[in-house]
């Protein structure tokens, strides 16, 4: 019987689905499958990697849903082209079904899976549903790529309708008689953290859920206070992988506080940019910004990694990053600013190592906004501005009760002096910048 595969990607939920509602629709039964990616995986950092862990538990859900609604679910690893070429030949493919992925390494992916397919006889289809606007659906007036984000926002806004936000039909239509068991043992063993050469590692993850009420209308009162556990809304993991849709969380910010849907907008409008400037997830987007020569001193660089600076927020930041993979917006900042200007490092070092330890990395959001600390991106705080540490600590955490949760020895004589004078330090940068921009004109 011919079959059409479902391929999850950053999407691991069967509700709210664009792909997945297409898919059940189409009048061919679905086979979903994930395969864990070799040539990503390859490229973890550690054997033992808490993302890896979060996909690897939800992609057995999915399978368990799957095989309760009476489906078969497939999972392989490998190298997504010879997987999906394994795949076609075994099995009668009529279609695949996934949604878009913005990042230049997907969009090459599915670039070359197309033509696979397509040599194969097999339509592909690819659908818009981790964003609301994508690509080129927001531009200027006069036709160019948004790089004010408050026009963007205000585009953005006006746009935007209930009806983009309503849930798509995937969940409901997730039964027997859209699914294909395929018969005895044609799934295969699905591989396990173990067999793909992985340990399991836990970090706290917040239920796959929506944030509770109270939270989203006092985000604005409070999301710049780290030390409050409940102060943002902390949807981020379940957002890069899918387990929540964006319309879900759009449709309660929308109804309940602006500010925040302001913030989720942030996301597609760094994901619209990397889409446009693909060069930019490893060089700045200012050409003016591109020799500026950074200082990298790797011992400077290490102290900072390990919380070591003398400066209690940045440290504390570090060692929140270090042992739990997430870190407050806010923090995020002081901490970037701080390896961008004060120790005058490439903002590229800054962003492998967040890449390295965010649970909720994601390229176009973290490369967005270390470029906009650094002040070479498409949208950026201005280059010379230089943020005191000292004083972002007085402004989100004047008891120092966050710092003091993770740096416990400050204010002793265990804790170091700082590694570098603020006021030195700045003009030390913004000095080193403004010769480096005359230099480039
Ligand atoms: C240097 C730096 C690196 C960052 N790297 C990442 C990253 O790798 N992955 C990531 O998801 N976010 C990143 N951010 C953005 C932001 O810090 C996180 O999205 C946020 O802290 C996640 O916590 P939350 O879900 O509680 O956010 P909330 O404040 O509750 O916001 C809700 C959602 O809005 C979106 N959002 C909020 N702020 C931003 C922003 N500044 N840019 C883009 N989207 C935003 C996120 O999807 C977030 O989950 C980075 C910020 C900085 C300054």
């Amino acid at each position: 019987m011919r079959i059409c595969i479902f391929w999850h990607r950053r999407d691991l939920r069967t509700h709210d689905n664009a792909g997945l509602a297409a898919a059940l629709a189409s009048g061919l039964p679905v086979v979903p499958l994930f395969i864990y990616d070799k040539d990503i995986l390859d490229h973890l950092p550690d054997r033992a990697d808490a993302r890896l862990t979060f996909i690897y538990d939800e992609v057995e859900k999915l399978a368990r849903e799957t095989e309760a609604a009476g489906g078969t679910f497939l999972a392989r690893y490998g190298q997504p082209l010879e997987v999906l070429e394994a795949l076609v030949k075994e099995f009668e493919v009529a279609t695949v079904h996934a949604n878009e992925d913005y990042e230049p390494y997907a969009t090459e992916r599915d670039n070359a899976v197309a033509r696979l397919l397509e040599k194969h006889g097999v339509d592909f289809y690819l659908y818009k549903d981790q964003v609301i606007f994508a690509k080129d659906e927001i531009m200027t007036k006069s036709g160019t790529v948004p790089k004010v984000f408050g026009a963007y926002l205000k585009t953005y806004t006006e746009k935007l309708t209930d009806e983009m936000l309503l849930p798509y039909g995937s969940a409901g239509d997730f039964t027997k008689a859209n699914l294909h068991p395929l018969s005895n043992g044609k799934a295969g063993p699905r591989p396990t953290l173990e067999s793909m050469g992985f340990e399991r590692l836990e970090q706290y993850v917040p239920v796959a859920d929506l944030p509770a009420e109270d939270v989203v209308r006092n985000y604005h009162h409070t999301r710049n206070t780290p030390a409050l556990q409940n102060g943002t809304t902390r949807i981020s993991v379940q957002l890069r992988f899918g387990t929540l849709s964006v319309r879900q969380v759009m449709r309660q910010a929308k109804a309940l506080n602006q500010k925040l849907l302001a913030e989720i907008i942030w996301r597609d409008f760094f994901m619209m940019l990397l889409w446009h400037y693909p060069n930019t997830a490893t060089e700045s987007y200012d050409p003016k910004m591109r020799h500026i020569d950074y200082r990298n001193n790797e011992d400077e660089f290490q102290a900072w990694c390990e919380g070591r600076t003398g400066y209690p927020l940045v440290d504390a930041g570090m060692r929140e990053l270090n042992q739990t993979g997430y870190l407050p917006n806010r923090v995020r900042m002081t901490v970037a600013g701080f390896l961008v200007k004060h120790l005058f490092i490439d903002w590229r070092w800054g962003e492998r190592y967040f890449a390295d330890k965010l649970l909720d990395y994601e390229l176009a959001n973290n490369v967005g906004n270390w470029q906009w600390m650094a002040g070479t991106g498409a949208i950026s705080a201005p280059w010379f501005r230089v943020y005191s540490p000292d004083s972002q600590l007085e402004k989100v955490d004047p008891e120092m009760k966050y710092v003091k949760r993770w740096v416990p020895e400050v204010g002793t004589s265990k804790y170091p002096a700082p590694i570098v004078e603020h006021k030195f330090a700045r003009e030390r940068s913004v000095e080193a910048i403004r010769a480096a921009r005359i230099a480039a004109v």
